[in-house]
């Protein structure tokens, strides 16, 4: 086992590996730039080192100092948490030249999940079902025009080094074909200095199913059941759940099990998500994540297996503590993604909490790295924290959800938890009756 971790993060996500690390008697080091001198996980961990201005890109993504950082303190692993560096195949890479062990997959499969296209490929290759679409890049109209008849419009064109929706258009007919492929290989171009684009079926009203899997990095992997995190506003997820309302056993087990095979093939190493878009029955493959997602706790709510621990053991070498038939799934869980954020404009509202309540009693849990007095800075992302219910049915989830809203208090800054207060009664949210379109147009209609 390792004897020091540093946690190359920030914020709830810092704090959530720090709580795995404290668990296995591990120590632990937290790096952070100057505007999170005051932040939790810093006060929290056993060392902490200053590693920039606020900035990301001169601190929490900046390789050198954080390297400098893993020298000083002697850390032997080091844990990405998600966004920043998690999936930064060099930074993997880099660290294993330097004997330090990266909490996560190999380089080698950041790198071809990182693309879309070779992303794609390969879990075609290795039996997952995919949305049918060009066999790669199209460079050339005349041959876009030929993929998207022969798939039937509307397609998507979808830029290969695409991330956050950026790079995606949608043409509804062959007139919009060639205007969908010039912006979105110009946005592409912009956005990423690569302007590869392919082409995809266009999904109507998908629901978006995601697959949690782990592999021991030598053959054996499990599948942690599927999240619906089909409630999203500009592709950023908003409330997730498991299991989702819309599969049945048997649907869960099948899709399961291919990603699970899938994973084992290729010899995955550690945590992962498999993300689909679902409809009409069938499952689509859209990309896959190579690290701990932000939406991990349903998953751990419904196994009762702690996901950052697994991660831990299999990059120190210990393999999973479960087989696939130790894995049992138990009840539901739905989590909300609390934003420092207006609730309607979704403008940010950094500042400092004045009062902070949490909420608490059976079945609910809170991941968060506020407290009261703490003063949220505009450098980074809005999420301040987690709220994530359990219970046996969905529908004791939801009782139990309407009560921990009513009982968290957050002031001094506008925060999303009255759009989930509304969300609570709405019907179809009650029925889970909804696809990836419902949340906006839900807000287009409240606006
Ligand atoms: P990114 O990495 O940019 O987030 P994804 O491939 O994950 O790109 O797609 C982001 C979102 O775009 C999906 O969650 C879904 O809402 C939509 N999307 C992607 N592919 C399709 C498709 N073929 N049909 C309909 N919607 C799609």
């Amino acid at each position: 086992m390792f004897n020091k971790v540093l946690i190359a993060n920030r914020g709830e996500i810092a704090l959530r590996v720090l709580r795995a690390c404290k668990e296995l008697g591990i120590a632990t080091v937290a790096v952070h730039s100057t505007a999170d001198n005051a932040a939790m996980h810093v006060r929290l961990a056993d060392e902490s080192v200053c590693i920039g201005p606020p900035p990301a890109r001169d601190s929490y993504l900046n390789i050198p100092q954080i390297l400098a950082a893993c020298e000083i303190s002697g850390a032997d692993a080091v844990h990405p948490g998600y966004g920043f560096l998690s999936e930064n195949a060099r930074f993997a890479d880099i660290l294993e030249a330097h004997n330090i062990a990266f909490i996560g997959p190999t380089a080698e499969h950041i790198r071809v999940m990182g693309d879309k296209i070779e992303a794609k490929r390969t879990a075609k290759a290795l039996g997952i079902p995919v949305v049918p679409g060009s066999a790669g890049a199209v460079t050339d109209d005349a041959e876009a025009m030929r993929v998207a008849q022969d798939i039937g419009f509307p397609v998507l064109v979808k830029a290969s080094a695409g991330g956050g929706g950026r790079g995606m258009k949608v043409a509804h007919t062959a007139a919009d074909l060639s205007l969908a492929l010039s912006t979105a290989r110009a946005e592409a171009g912009a956005a990423f200095g690569d302007d590869a684009v392919y082409l995809e079926k266009y999904l109507s009203k998908p629901r978006h199913i995601e697959v949690q899997v782990f592999g021991d990095g030598k053959g054996k992997a499990v599948h942690l059941g599927e999240r619906d995190c089909s409630l999203q506003r500009r592709h950023q997820k908003v409330w997730e759940e498991a299991r989702s309302p819309a599969l049945d056993d048997a649907q869960r087990r099948r899709i399961g099990e291919i990603c699970a095979d899938a994973m084992a093939q290729m010899k995955y190493r550690g945590a992962g998500t498999i993300e689909f878009l679902y409809e009409n029955g069938e499952f689509y493959f859209i990309e896959m994540n190579t690290r701990l997602q932000v939406e991990h706790p349903v998953t751990e709510a419904i196994t009762g297996l702690d996901l950052v621990h697994e991660q831990i053991r299999v990059a120190a070498g210990l393999g999973l503590s479960v087989t696939q038939d130790e894995v049992k799934f138990n009840g539901h869980a739905i989590e909300c993604r609390i934003n420092a954020e207006d609730p309607r404009t979704f403008a940010p509202s950094p500042g400092q909490i004045s009062y902070y309540h949490a909420p608490g009693g059976l079945g609910v849990r809170v991941d968060s790295g506020v407290y009261q007095g703490y003063t949220i800075p505009p450098f980074y992302d809005s999420l301040i924290g987690k709220l994530i219910v359990h219970g046996r049915t969905r529908n004791e989830c939801l009782m139990r959800l309407r009560r921990a809203l009513d009982e968290i208090i957050v002031d001094g800054v506008k925060t999303t938890l009255p759009l989930f207060q509304d969300l609570i009664d709405t019907p179809d949210i009650q029925a889970g009756n909804y696809d990836i379109h419902w949340l906006e147009q839900y807000l287009a209609a409240a606006a």
